[in-house]
């Protein structure tokens, strides 16, 4: 993982200084010695994390931080604020703009390297989702750029985990006012509580009682349900050492005691904005996975993906000498439904029709729409017979109810025609296979439609 910092600061000497360390690390370091030249450098791409100096002319750290965070093209980029500047109300001034850490100047070795690459890390991950992340117009999907610029961050559902009520009572308390906060005061329950309650944000005390609660982090990161919730860990200054193992571990942030308590809710939003940021991030790539192998009006896989799968089944039902058939379906005259009830009913028709071949058929059959009114059924271990038997009793199931159209104002008797093929031999194909249903359909459709007619082999 080779990681571009961008080191910002108008001082050379500490540029110099922060690119050494860093490439000693193997990170990719470039350099800007003022807001406007990282602005552009960001906007162009060209880096992964930001390192941000505080105090510089022109436009101080502040600033470049809240256009980053502002741009839709460069919000997802951490942001680092290096500071010798020490005050809590510093950290929330930073944090408001949307820093995602602070680091303190000089900055320590280890911490710099473990925030980094905890950054890094998660940095990667949204990158990862991006890119497979269509460009949501495209699909009539809301922007999750845009919404997360707009997110405030509030009305979170947070878990704290924490077993001295003086100490959780207090961070409570806070979070209450922004979020829905529940606590969990048994460590023991924690996992599961948090495997359960779609949280987005989980806070843990480091300083539990009787509970290693670094366990607990890693066991958050390694289960898939909690995968993805972000951590903030409380702890003690003088457990430094056990914090920096937690960003190691997977920790997404962490505040020292006493808690600030800006400070807490300007972290805890940060957190929540990010998770709802990749969260739909996340929705957004599941619906464009769906998007590209089913189709829109019926949610029947779609060709592409049929004749895809057909080849695999095909050749795991040659491997182990089983039957495979195929059902190719025509609504017969459809054209005349759209001409004489308009195209809306003749969609409320196909919905309908690929609603009843989903509830005639098995789990391992794979219902497809190929064309306008045309159907492709696959029959896994279903021998040519049995597929007549059951393209006939769909036949009769759509031929028997009319379909209801215009909002139930009317209904209308449709039939099928229905030609079915199957598997010969290993060295069948998939082209042929179809062809041969087809030829059925049409010689079902020539002898006078609604009606089903097997390849005669
Ligand atoms: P046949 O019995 O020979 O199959 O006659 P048909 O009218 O069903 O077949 P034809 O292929 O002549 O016409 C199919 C019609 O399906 C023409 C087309 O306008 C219509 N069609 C295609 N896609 C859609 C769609 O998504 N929605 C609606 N409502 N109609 C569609
Ligand atoms: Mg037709
Ligand atoms: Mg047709």
């Amino acid at each position: 993982m080779t990681a571009r910092v961008l080191v910002v600061d108008d001082v050379p000497a500490n540029v110099k200084l922060m690119e050494a360390r860093l490439s000693a690390e193997y990170f990719d370091v470039i350099t800007a010695m003022s807001g406007v030249e990282a602005l552009t450098i960001c906007e162009r791409a060209e880096c992964d994390l930001v390192l941000l100096d505080v105090m510089m002319p022109d436009m101080d750290g502040f600033e470049v931080c809240r256009r980053l965070k502002t741009n839709p093209a460069t919000h997802h980029i951490p942001v680092v604020m290096v500071t010798a500047l020490d005050q809590p109300s510093d950290r929330v001034r930073g944090l408001e703009a949307g820093a995602d850490d602070f680091l303190s100047k000089p900055t320590p070795e280890l911490a710099l390297i473990a925030r980094v690459r905890s950054l890094a890390r998660l940095k990667m991950v949204t990158d990862e989702l991006r890119m497979r992340a269509v460009t949501s117009h495209e699909i009539g999907i809301e922007s999750p750029e845009r919404e997360a610029v707009a997110d405030t961050g509030r009305g979170g559902r947070v878990l704290i985990v924490d077993d001295r009520p003086a100490s959780y009572e207090r961070v409570a308390s806070t979070l209450a006012t922004e979020h829905n906060v529940e606590i969990e005061a048994d460590p023991n329950d924690a996992l599961f509580r948090a495997a359960e309650g779609n949280y987005d944000l989980v806070i843990i005390s480091l300083d539990l009682a009787n509970f290693d609660a670094l366990r607990l982090c890693s066991q958050i990161r390694s289960l898939e349900r909690t995968r993805n919730v972000p951590i903030l860990a409380i702890t003690e200054p003088e457990n430094n050492a056990r914090m920096l193992r937690g960003l190691e571990i997977g920790v997404n942030d962490y505040l020292m005691r006493p808690i600030d308590k800006n400070e807490l809710l300007a972290r805890a939003r940060s957190q929540v904005r990010k998770r709802r940021y990749t969260e739909r991030l996340r929705d957004n790539v599941q619906t464009s996975i769906e998007m590209a192998i089913t189709d829109a009006l019926t949610g029947l896989f779609n060709r592409r993906y049929m004749e895809s799968h057909l080849a695999t089944l095909m050749e795991q039902a040659g491997a182990r000498g089983k039957p495979l058939a195929v059902m190719m379906l025509d609504i017969d005259h459809f054209k005349s439904i759209n001409d004489s009830y308009g195209h809306d009913a003749g969609d409320d028709v196909l919905r309908d029709f690929a609603l009843r071949i989903k509830r005639s058929i098995r789990g391992i059959d794979l219902a497809s729409r190929c064309g306008g009114e045309e159907f492709i059924i696959v029959m896994p271990e279903t021998d040519i017979t049995v597929a007549a038997m059951v393209a006939e009793r769909l036949r009769r199931r759509i031929a028997a109810e009319p379909f209801v159209i215009s909002q139930g104002a009317r209904s209308i008797p449709v039939t099928l025609s229905i030609g079915i093929a199957g598997l010969r031999g290993r060295d069948d194909t998939a082209a042929s296979l179809i062809k041969r249903a087809d030829q059925a359909l049409y010689r079902a459709k020539r002898d006078g439609r609604n009606r089903v007619v097997p390849d005669a082999a």
